[in-house]
């Protein structure tokens, strides 16, 4: 569970943490602040222990999400092709289960999750907020035992730096996974030594990042719920139980080559063009 004496939370959603939500020690230590959505004030801190970058008051999610607004995430469809290529590599390496169940936490328009089911894994999603339009019928209401079942990986993509509670989040995917069952994220890694106010990935125009992991935040958080961290090529991070054997740097090296050879052939057909999401962005964005 969460420790809830140091995340004051005021609804579903928005949080007033006074120690770090990541590694749950650290104390915060301020660094800059931005006007997000154009009207709402936020402070962002880096934790002393673990690296990671924290907005530790918000209480504007609920415009952030509000339906009416423009939709940023103008890469959402090559990033489900491109994790549904990883998965494939990863299951090639012998790194993603050949069997079992697979959930998508945040699963969106549940693009990735029809992806998956096309590649033959017996994948559904999860998405509070969203329809899950072109996989409505693999959608679930909660990672509970009794409606998903127990999964064999759980994906949670571009999903981790939205949570105000990531802790009590991998929790309840601890609880939803199969005894050597593991957690697949990828999220944008926070460098205190190379970002600064001005990093893209804080998504000022969004409002929706209010929590960037380190390096070292993504290994304390798996440490919290009993799980290893590793670091994979482009951006994704495996989370297994402590108890599993470690991947080698050859299988790691496998991956990179197969998965960039999957990447290489799909940017060639113009599958995943990310030059043209970007300029849709600034599109809807103004950025
Ligand atoms: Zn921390």
């Amino acid at each position: 569970m969460s420790d809830m004496g140091t995340i004051e939370t005021h609804s579903s959603t928005d949080r007033k943490a006074t120690q770090c939500p990541v590694c749950g020690t650290g104390t915060l230590q301020g660094k800059f602040s931005h006007v997000v959505l154009g009207q709402h004030n936020a402070d962002y801190c880096e934790c002393a222990e673990c690296g990671s970058l924290i907005v530790p008051e918000v209480d504007w999610l609920a415009d952030a999400y509000a339906s009416e607004r423009v939709d940023p995430d103008t890469g959402a469809a090559q990033r489900s092709i491109i994790c549904s290529l990883f998965i494939r590599a990863m299951r090639c390496v012998g790194l993603a289960p050949k069997g079992g169940r697979v959930l998508d936490f945040g699963a969106g328009n549940g693009l990735l999750v029809r992806l998956l089911r096309d590649q033959g894994f017996d994948a559904w999603g999860v998405d509070k907020h969203a329809s899950m339009a072109v996989a409505r019928n693999w959608r679930l209401e909660s990672m509970d035992r009794e409606e998903a079942g127990q999964a064999s990986m759980i994906t949670a993509i571009e999903v981790f730096e939205h949570l105000a509670d990531p802790h009590a989040v991998l929790q309840s995917m601890v609880s939803a996974l199969v005894a050597e069952g593991m957690v697949l994220l990828r999220t944008t890694l926070y460098d205190g030594s190379r970002h600064d106010e001005n990093w893209y990935y804080l998504e000022l125009s969004g409002g929706q990042h209010i929590t960037l992991f380190s390096r070292k935040g993504v290994r304390k958080l798996a440490e919290r719920c009993g799980l290893r961290a590793t670091f994979l090529p482009f951006g994704f991070h495996l989370l297994r139980p402590a108890s599993c054997t470690p991947i080698g740097s050859l299988r790691r090296g496998c991956l990179f080559l197969l998965s960039g050879l999957f990447f290489s052939f799909a940017r060639v057909i113009g599958l995943c063009d990310c030059s043209r999401s970007s300029i849709d962005k600034t599109l809807v964005t103004g950025a």
